[in-house]
């Protein structure tokens, strides 16, 4: 069946942002902001992904989001498990893409809120994982940044695979590799790499990082991290920064948790090996004939799944992923800036109505941290082991936290606020629960009050502009501050 609106037959007539009425955001990227959208004509819901071209030629991002689009069209509409570019198009401002609706948003935070997933889901997704790579690989992309922010569930909880812009286009000889590039290797390489890198790096490859070399079979060493994280809520390889965990990576140290599956373990093995033509499945002459022969898919359907085991206590989370909601009467059709600006201000105070008031909390700001025994940091890395955010600080300890409002541009983007020892100040999406990035530490890092709300981060490269909703600028600049002075103590505190 052809979509309404493939990308082949809305040539007849572009669309416009007049097309759709803009619902609310449900998710934002570095660079782009995603709206649920109804076509006027049709009443269909869309996800839009909207991207300000000023963010995108400043961020360098061009070539990305030219390959996104390039290997969504070259998807098409063939296979169920990818999420589907309907129409493109744009105005000054601004590019849209026009794509199927997620509208259960990522496997991760299912992958959170059950701890791990039971034995059922772990071999039902892993199966349709294959069936998506069975695809992919044979369209030759190798995706390359395969991990569970980039897989989507639809309506009925199939997966829809998202993210193209790091994929990379093989045999094709005007398409060179973009993010990670495939250039030869030099020893600086690994440290070079945790600079290249934004979000999790847990899911790279070891080819993919000692030799910037990806093919087909780095996508498989992801699904190996992937199947690993599903059945143990854990990812396979953690450290305390990306350097460490890249270094565990290369050599290949991991652990199984106790009374593990002892075929999904095999299973495993069997994909995290360093050498990428010994992987299962590398050197199948018809993909993935040895995946889907390996002794956990005993019982496996190749040809029908059937439905999904049931994710239990899913309402719990689903606050977030009604639909478009009302009518289409009295809506006005189009995204202008005013329009842009208030879903941004909705989506806002969604989330700060859904969060727990951990974002009160008074911290350390009254105490040098030099002053911390190690007992008593031992003690709060235990006890933050329970905070929903402990997993994005790379095992630091959490010295403040709370949501701050990050100005990009106009649109206000809101954030949970980390700063940790390391030191890092860290900031993940609240509403999807994904890790945003980190504002870079240097002895030039400088924090600067304005008033009680606003205040500012000064970096070598980048002034962010921060806002504490609740107030406590002042304690946010303190405590940055505090962690200066302890990590550089002979920095000058009033410069750049
Ligand atoms: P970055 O650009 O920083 O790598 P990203 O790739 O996640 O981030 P986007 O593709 O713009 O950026 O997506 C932002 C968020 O929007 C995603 O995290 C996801 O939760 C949500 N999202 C993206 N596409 C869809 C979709 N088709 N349906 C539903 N939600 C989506």
């Amino acid at each position: 069946m052809t979509p309404p609106n493939s990308v082949e037959s809305q040539e007849v007539r572009k669309k416009t942002p007049l097309d759709f009425i803009f619902g609310k955001v449900i998710g934002e990227g570095s660079f782009s902001t995603v709206y649920l959208a109804k076509d006027i004509q049709t009443n269909k819901e869309f996800a839009i992904k909207v991207l300000e071209k000023i963010h995108v030629i400043r961020e360098k991002k061009t070539e990305y989001v030219m390959r996104e689009k390039e290997v969504l069209r070259i998807l098409g509409n063939s296979s169920q498990y990818f999420v589907h570019l309907y129409s493109t198009f744009q105005d000054i401002e601004r590019l849209y893409f026009v794509l199927t609706y997620a509208k259960n948003g990522e496997l991760l935070k299912y992958i959170n809120l059950h701890s791990k997933f039971n034995l059922e889901c772990t071999g039902y997704y892993t199966a349709e994982l294959v069936l998506a790579l069975e695809y992919l690989h044979s369209k030759k992309i190798v995706h390359r940044d395969l991990k569970p922010e980039n897989i989507l569930f639809d309506h009925n909880f199939h997966i829809l695979i998202t993210d193209f812009g790091s994929a990379k286009i093989e045999n094709n000889e005007t398409n060179q590799t973009v993010t990670n590039g495939d250039s030869s290797s030099s020893s600086g390489e690994l440290r070079r790499r945790r600079h290249s890198f934004v979000g999790t790096a847990q899911f790279v490859s070891p080819e993919m990082l000692q030799e910037s070399k990806s093919s087909y079979s780095s996508d498989l060493w992801a699904l190996g991290c992937i199947v690993y994280q599903m059945a143990s809520g854990q990812m396979p390889f953690v450290g305390g920064s990306e350097y460490l965990i890249f270094q565990k990576i290369l050599a290949l140290e991991y652990n199984f948790p106790t009374c593990f599956d002892s075929k999904l373990k095999d299973f495993i093995e069997k994909l995290l090996v360093l050498d990428p033509e010994m992987r299962l499945g590398a050197t199948d002459e018809i993909r993935y004939t040895s995946i889907r022969g390996h002794d956990f898919f005993v019982g496996t359907n190749w040809d029908d799944l059937g439905p999904p085991p049931k994710l239990s206590d899913t309402e719990l989370i689903l606050e977030r992923t009604a639909s478009f909601g009302g009518s289409l009467e009295n809506k006005e059709p189009g995204l202008d800036k005013k329009k842009a600006s208030q879903l941004a201000i909705d989506n806002m105070l969604l989330i700060s109505n859904s969060l727990p008031q951990v974002t009160r909390k008074k911290s350390d700001t009254g105490r040098k941290i030099s002053d911390i025994p190690p007992e008593e940091i031992e003690k709060r890395l235990k006890s933050q082991e329970s905070n929903p955010y402990n997993v994005f600080v790379e095992g630091n300890l959490i010295l403040k936290q709370g949501l701050i409002d990050k100005k990009k541009g106009l649109i206000p983007r809101r954030r949970m606020f980390m700063l940790t020892l390391g030191p890092h100040l860290y900031y993940v999406d609240p509403a999807t629960m994904t890790f945003k990035g980190e504002i870079p530490w240097s002895p030039h890092l400088r924090a600067e009050a304005k008033n009680f709300k606003t205040f500012f981060v000064h970096t070598p490269n980048r002034k962010y502009y921060l806002e504490d909703p609740f107030g406590y600028a002042l304690e946010w600049v303190k405590a940055i501050d505090q962690v200066k002075e302890h990590y550089y103590p002979d920095s000058n505190t009033g410069n750049d």
